[in-house]
């Protein structure tokens, strides 16, 4: 919290980019307290349970029916999860054994869902947090049925409102009328929540994980929520405010202008075209591909489709995903990246052994090449997929030759199975590979022989080029793409690439770097693969700068010494 001028601000996760000036409404957590008791009927007790979750179910529907008329399939299956959630066996089986041993429904919910909490917090993962995060959303709904209390009805709110809440969980965001909530405050979430995906899909500012806001603020309260910055301003002066509102009008002329690049090439001022694709982790998301623009996909991290499973997901389960994206894409590449488990990606019925040092040790193509149950279906799927598309397969976190020759070998032992099954696939499938390791920089030229495209991972590359763990906030100064080391590496790689003729793109965030750009534009990147609300706003980039300039750019930069000095220059020409 800082203190200018009369005017408080509290900081939190920018977590969708916007300006809101609105009245504050808080959504009070309420009170789910009941008595315990033992049922007199274990039976009637299981009937009321089961009518609960019949309940859930059916309001949870509704929900998702209006989420997917407002905004959309995809983030209408966050809801959708919730009821397979309930509807899983195991969780219901939980339950009602604890009914049977004379337990009531609240009591028997609350027991088994903070189990399920607890297990699921209990894993340093991200998308293990939403799990308990849903789970815990469940047991408030289902508790509400079973005590008789009504559900927080947010569209009733009125225009120019600031949402501030606890959490914002799926189920209350169901309620938001676009139009009238014009800011989103809430105490936990970071920024792949389930309230930030849905808030940045409503496209209306948000700030997450800002410390008890709840209390701190009360109904009426005038604030400014900076969705850039993650900062909420209480009580802005009327100086603050217009500046605000220019930024706020800015934003929207941008957001404009962006819009008349929809359908254009992704080509220089001077003429140089290069491929603008996006990155997906499920195959709904080539929707979104499609939606923003993307002239393909450069990135499918497939490791979601086994992170959502409690087993490897079977050969022709993987196939239905490939070739569904394939089949959205109508065409188009797609870049599917075999699994890259190990590091900060866990999936834990993979059985792998926890390490002192998971990023240095048993992590994506070495425990694929190691594991032919996980690896066989994959690459079959993989080129089943590819009678459907221009599917490319994408080899994560190579580091020496021998790797790529073991992939191709095996591809090639799959191929001819197929011919005997008389499978239909793509005898020229291009496989390729990520460029995410200073092995993989330094032996370049040799992997280029081998490779039929390279495509440059800047969030692994620079941790490893760094020696830096990219989620230790201790050793974040270190953590950027702006050194000089990681500079020349990815020139090294487009070089080298270059030589070879073959094409070399980047997938990782640095793709989308505004101040970046020229320099890859200069260096002769050929592709960029960024997130899919990023491919308009690259494409404006490259559309505003010509080689030469990007060249003189370039020029100066490699002759600096310094991160920071390479930052301030880059910054300055944007
Ligand atoms: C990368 O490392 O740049 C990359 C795209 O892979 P991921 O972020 O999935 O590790
Ligand atoms: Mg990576």
């Amino acid at each position: 919290m800082n203190d200018f001028g009369g005017e408080i601000m509290y900081k939190g996760i920018a977590a969708s980019d916007g300006i809101g000036i609105g009245r504050v409404v808080i959504i009070k957590e309420q009170s789910l307290s009941y008595t315990s008791y033992t049922p007199k009927s274990i039976e009637q007790e299981l009937i009321r349970f089961k009518q609960a979750v019949s309940d859930f179910t059916e309001k949870t529907m509704a929900m998702a029916e209006r989420i997917k008329n407002q905004i959309g399939q995809k983030e209408s299956e966050i809801l959708e999860g919730q009821i397979l959630m309930i509807s899983d066996p195991m969780v219901c089986s939980e339950i009602e054994s604890s009914i049977k041993v004379g337990k009531c429904s609240e009591d028997a919910v609350s027991t088994v869902c903070d189990t399920f909490i607890q297990m699921f917090l209990a894993i340093e993962d991200e998308m293990m947090k939403q799990r308990a995060s849903d789970i815990g959303d469940i047991k408030t709904r289902l508790l509400k049925i079973l005590i008789g209390i009504e559900e927080v009805d947010i569209s009733a709110v009125a225009p120019k409102t600031i949402l501030v809440a606890k959490d914002l969980t799926p189920s209350m965001t169901a309620g938001i009328i676009k139009e009238n909530v014009v800011g989103i405050i809430t105490e936990v979430g970071g920024k792949t929540s389930h309230s930030a995906i849905l808030a940045r899909a409503l496209e209306i500012p948000a700030v997450l994980s800002v410390q008890n806001i709840v209390a701190l603020f009360k109904d009426g309260d005038e604030v400014v929520v900076d969705g850039f910055e993650g900062s909420v301003i209480e009580n802005p002066s009327d100086d603050l405010k217009a500046q605000y509102l220019e930024n706020k009008l800015e934003f929207i002329k941008y957001k404009k202008e962006l819009s008349t690049y929809f359908g254009k090439k992704t080509i220089t001022a001077d003429g140089i075209e290069v491929e603008l694709f996006g990155n997906i982790g499920k195959p709904e998301d080539a929707f979104k591909v499609v939606e923003c623009d993307g002239e393909g996909i450069g990135l499918f991290r497939t490791e979601f489709l086994f992170m959502d499973k409690s087993s490897i997901p079977s050969e022709a389960e993987q196939f239905e995903a490939y070739k569904k994206a394939a089949v959205l894409l109508k065409g188009k590449t797609i870049i599917i990246r075999t699994l890259d488990v190990g590091g900060d990606k866990e999936i834990p019925y993979l059985d792998l052994e926890k390490e002192d040092n998971p990023f240095l040790g048993y992590r994506a193509i070495r425990v694929c090449l190691q594991r032919e149950d996980v690896y066989k279906p994959q690459l079959r799927a993989l080129l089943k997929a590819s009678a459907f598309g221009d599917i490319r397969i994408m080899i994560p976190m190579v580091t020496c030759v021998d790797e790529i020759r073991s992939v191709k070998k095996l591809v090639k032992k799959y191929m001819l199975e197929l011919d005997s099954e008389s499978v239909a696939y793509n005898k020229d499938v291009k496989i390729g590979i990520m460029i995410e390791t200073p092995a993989a920089v330094s032996i370049a030229d040799i992997l280029a022989k081998e490779s039929d495209f390279f495509s440059i991972g800047t969030n692994d590359l620079t941790q490893y080029m760094m020696a830096v763990d990219r989620g230790n906030a201790k050793v974040a100064y270190l953590y950027s793409t702006y050194n000089p080391a990681v500079l020349r590496s990815i020139k090294h790689v487009i070089e080298c690439g270059k030589k070879a003729s073959i094409p070399v793109g980047m997938c990782g965030e640095a793709a989308a770097d505004k101040a970046l750009i020229p320099l890859l534009i200069s260096f002769g990147l050929d592709e960029f693969s960024v997130s899919p609300a990023s491919v308009l706003a690259t494409r404006k980039v490259i559309s505003e700068i010509t080689k030469e300039a990007a060249d003189k750019l370039a020029g100066e930069v490699m002759k600096l010494e310094t991160e920071q000095e390479i930052a301030e220059l880059l910054r300055k020409h944007i």
